[in-house]
């Protein structure tokens, strides 16, 4: 059987591919998005839904100008995916605390430097922001107020309700087995279902884009770093602000349940959950929120995020092959960065002015070994993925 022809698949339906979609298709072309499962069911549904890197001192310019973009977008995509397709993704401006003061040097220079809002504040302000905070707090924290962020899952769902709506096809249960070449050009992808033809490919499959383009990029460029989350149930919204510590953080929801995350584990594409991962998450909501006792426990995922050099996306026209493009890579940021990678990706197969700088993004002369360098902190869940 063969798919129609498209001007436009791309492979992967999670965060980057669907936000990719819907660039290209309101800007006229005829997209089909190719995935293997269920559109937004890995990596994009396990995340924590964080709007700012957790330590975003820690990252390139380039990547706070991404993100800053992408954040100013939420603002009004949240408002029109509840008017369009009815849903709420729960973009909550809840600020962030961070509790590890030996950063504060480095990130008052960071704000100062990149305009950003952020203050150092007392144990005592600390809990005037967040009251169930434990009572033992280190004596100074550092307090992001803008800090937002949004209920992944429902932002998937969202998405995917509302390709078919705009025009875009999403073909599901379907994988795509290779790139199809002509000379030095895309002529369409292989599937178990027959090809699709196609004169632009987007590799946005996240820690899976690897196998596709291993030949053109080298190898292990992009791999999976699993990440562990552990659901909490409470009664009503534990507090407003998301709190860090270590590398580890807890993100409250508006109906009581709280996310305490996330492991960084490099064992390739094991999805498994793990006693381990328990014991020290358990741990950690315990110390920063005592109320988060394990009876409170009611669930444990995992996902694969997509690591790359330095946890910066390929955002890019792969060199030598017209029409083949990446996005992918994103690591620990993917949903923060959705939409300005989209927008990027857009502009270079639409030959726009770029939103931001392409060139940091470029896929070519990747260093294998830079693979989740990521400063200071680089170390699918499993069951339905509609809720939580
Ligand atoms: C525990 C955890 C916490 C996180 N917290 C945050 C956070 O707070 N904030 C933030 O910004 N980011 C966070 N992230 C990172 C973020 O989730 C990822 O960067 C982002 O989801 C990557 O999106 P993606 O679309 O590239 O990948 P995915 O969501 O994994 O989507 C890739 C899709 O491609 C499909 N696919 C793969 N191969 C093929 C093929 N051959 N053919 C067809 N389809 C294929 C897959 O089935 C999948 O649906 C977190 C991640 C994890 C795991």
């Amino acid at each position: 059987m063969a798919h129609d022809m498209t001007d436009c698949c791309i492979i992967g339906g999670g965060i980057i591919g669907m936000m990719s979609a819907i660039e290209l298709s309101t800007s006229g072309m005829h997209v089909t998005v190719l995935e293997r499962g269920r559109a937004g069911t890995e990596s994009s549904w396990a995340g924590g839904g964080i709007l700012t890197p957790i330590y975003p001192w820690e990252y390139p310019t380039f990547i706070t100008e991404l993100g800053r973009w992408s954040q100013q977008q939420y603002v009004e995509l949240s408002v029109y995916l509840q008017h369009r397709i009815g849903i709420d993704i729960e973009r909550i401006v809840g600020g962030m605390i961070v509790l590890d003061a030996d950063q504060a040097s480095r990130a008052t220079a960071w704000a100062a430097a990149e305009e950003s809002v952020l203050s150092l504040i007392t144990a005592e302000e600390m809990l005037t922001y967040a009251p169930r905070l434990a009572a033992d707090l280190p004596q100074h924290g550092i307090w992001m107020p803008e800090a937002a962020h949004l209920r992944n899952p429902r932002l998937m769902t969202a998405l995917r309700k509302l390709l078919p709506e705009i025009g875009v096809q999403l073909i599901e249960d379907c994988s795509a087995e290779s790139i199809i070449l002509q000379k030095h050009r895309v002529a369409g992808v292989a599937t178990p279902t027959g090809d699709i033809a196609c004169e632009t490919v987007v590799v946005a499959a996240g820690c899976w884009s690897q196998d596709l383009l291993t030949r053109w990029i080298g190898e292990s460029v992009i791999r999976p770093i699993r990440g562990q989350i552990l659901l909490y149930e409470c009664e009503h919204q534990l507090m407003a602000p998301i709190v860090v510590q270590d590398g580890n953080y807890v993100i409250p929801r508006k109906d009581g349940c709280v996310l305490v995350g996330s492991t960084l584990e490099d064992v390739g594409y094991d999805k498994s959950v793990t006693e381990a991962a328990r014991t020290k998450l358990t741990a950690v909501a315990e110390k920063l929120v005592p109320e988060l006792t394990p009876d409170r426990i009611v669930r444990q995922w995992s996902g694969l995020r997509p690591g790359s050099p330095q946890g910066a996306p390929l955002i890019s026209q792969i060199h030598g092959v017209a029409g083949l493009f990446v996005n992918s890579g994103h690591y620990r940021n993917g949903i923060l960065l959705g939409p300005g990678s989209a927008k990027l990706l857009a502009d270079l197969v639409l030959e726009r002015d770029p939103v931001v700088d392409p060139r940091p993004f470029q896929a070519n002369d990747i260093q294998a070994a830079d693979v989740c360098g990521e400063p200071a902190h680089c170390a699918s869940h499993n069951g339905t993925p509609d809720a939580f």
